[in-house]
């Protein structure tokens, strides 16, 4: 087989979106995945107008759009239901789209699908181990059977315990924030809300007990998403899979305190569908230095380049970005002339900017969230001031135009 020009190690959101967007610039890629099939875990995912823009600029939209719930806003709630703030999470009329709610393999299988049409080469049950050489052309990098693979560019979209990042930063490891969230899914029409319909994400809040956040998923709202931030210890891989096997006490977990949120909180945690109780320990990324190699030929991005706290729900979101204007970049520099490691560093550092502003976002969203005593470790350190949100920056930007004034400046036009 040719070789590709792209190696993209990870068939996860990201993976699979840069595929498309490769492919839209007319770039070839071939995804390398280590699990045998698609990746079906961590339940339903949020998407913003920004996420949703470039989804649409790869024809996905429509498709998405029908998978999962539709809405504008998150309210925080008092338990006697009056409204305390809200958050706007889309809008057709300020930002183009209404956010969507879609489960993870919904997702998956719309990026798959359209992966599959166009002929784009998957292959599952490789995984990626190490680099064998990079040149100033080229990098060589074998997979686990010990087979040699080449590509001009090698890609690692392979989650937060990247091992595409380890030829970056050999010695970095994802830092554990000390909570977890726990949730589960229960019926809709088992759950009572006395203050009206649930029709979009609520947090209820506790003036002791911190939140108990619940959600409608499924198009036709038939399910509700809820859970709550635990603090805990952290803990090896098989540690964390008997604490996830441990149904019985997160079920308790999400059952105790029940009272302080009201009869949303009975209702739900009394109908969970048992296989969809879910832990997500929330492991972040530090900013980092470099996404790039010195010779620019091995890249990284999404949850490896960047991993953040899950607050205000733009992991995946930024995920998107990255791959879109990574593949804007690309091009660029095959087609217009511009320089691929300046092509990078303005890519990182615009990019690094918008991560940094999230981070400040979910330090405001945490304030509102969590009782004092239980800020996630290493987010407390100077206290922080509550103020009104502000999100324009977040959904507006139109990066397409943002990458074409870029190369514009740099040709001095
Ligand atoms: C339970 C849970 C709920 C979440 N909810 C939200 C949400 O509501 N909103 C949101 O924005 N974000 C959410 N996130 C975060 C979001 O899932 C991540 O930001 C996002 O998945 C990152 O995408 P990615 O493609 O970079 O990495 P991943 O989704 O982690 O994909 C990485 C892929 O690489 C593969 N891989 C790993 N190593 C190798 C290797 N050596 N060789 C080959 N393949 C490899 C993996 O098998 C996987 O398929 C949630 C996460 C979890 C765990």
């Amino acid at each position: 087989m040719a070789a590709a020009e792209v190696a993209i190690i990870g068939a996860g959101l990201a993976g699979l979106g840069l595929a498309l967007a490769l492919h839209q610039q007319g770039i070839k890629a071939t995804i390398y995945e280590s699990r045998p099939g698609p990746l079906n875990i961590g339940g339903a995912v949020m998407l913003s107008p920004n996420a949703l823009k470039i989804l649409d600029a790869l024809d996905l939209y429509q498709d998405v759009r029908g998978r999962g719930y539709n809405f504008d806003l998150l309210e925080w709630v008092k338990v006697t239901g009056e409204v305390i703030e809200r958050y706007e999470f889309g809008g057709v009329e300020k930002y183009g789209y209404r956010a969507n709610r879609c489960y993870r393999y919904e997702l998956i299988d719309v990026l798959l699908s359209k992966i599959k049409q166009l002929g784009i080469p998957v292959e599952f049950g490789q995984k990626y181990v190490r680099v064998v050489e990079e040149t100033d052309q080229q990098v060589i990098w074998e997979s686990h059977d010990g087979a040699r693979n080449t590509a001009s560019f090698l890609v690692g979209a392979d989650g937060i315990h990247s091992s595409v990042r380890r030829y970056l930063h050999p010695d970095l490891e994802p830092k554990f924030v000390g909570m977890a969230g726990i949730t589960a899914v229960a019926p809709a029409n088992k759950v009572t809300y006395p203050h009206g319909k649930i029709d979009k994400p609520l947090t209820v809040m506790s003036e002791d007990k911190g939140a108990f956040v619940i959600a409608p998923q499924r198009p036709d709202a038939s399910e509700m998403f809820f859970g709550k931030q635990k603090r805990v210890d952290e803990k090896d891989r098989a540690g964390w899979e008997e604490f996830m096997s441990n149904k019985a006490e997160l079920v308790k977990f999400l059952q105790e305190d029940a009272e302080a949120f009201g009869e949303v909180a009975f209702t739900a945690t009394a109908n969970i569908i048992p296989d969809k109780i879910n832990v997500w320990p929330f492991y972040v990324i530090p900013p980092l230095e470099r996404w790039a190699s010195a010779k620019h030929r091995v890249v990284i991005l999404g949850d490896a380049a960047h991993a953040i706290p899950p607050s205000a729900g733009q992991g995946i979101n930024q995920a998107f970005e990255d791959v879109y204007m990574f593949s804007l970049l690309l091009a660029a520099s095959k087609t217009k002339g511009v320089n691929f490691a300046d092509a990078l560093n303005f890519w990182q550092t615009y990019r690094q900017g918008r991560i940094n502003k999230i981070m400040e976002l979910n330090k405001q969203i945490d304030l509102r969230r969590l009782p004092k005593d239980k800020q996630p470790v290493g987010q407390t350190s100077a206290p922080v001031e509550q103020k009104e949100f502000d999100l324009q920056w977040l959904y507006e930007p139109d990066f397409r135009a943002e990458v074409e004034e870029w190369v514009r400046g740099t040709k001095g036009e």
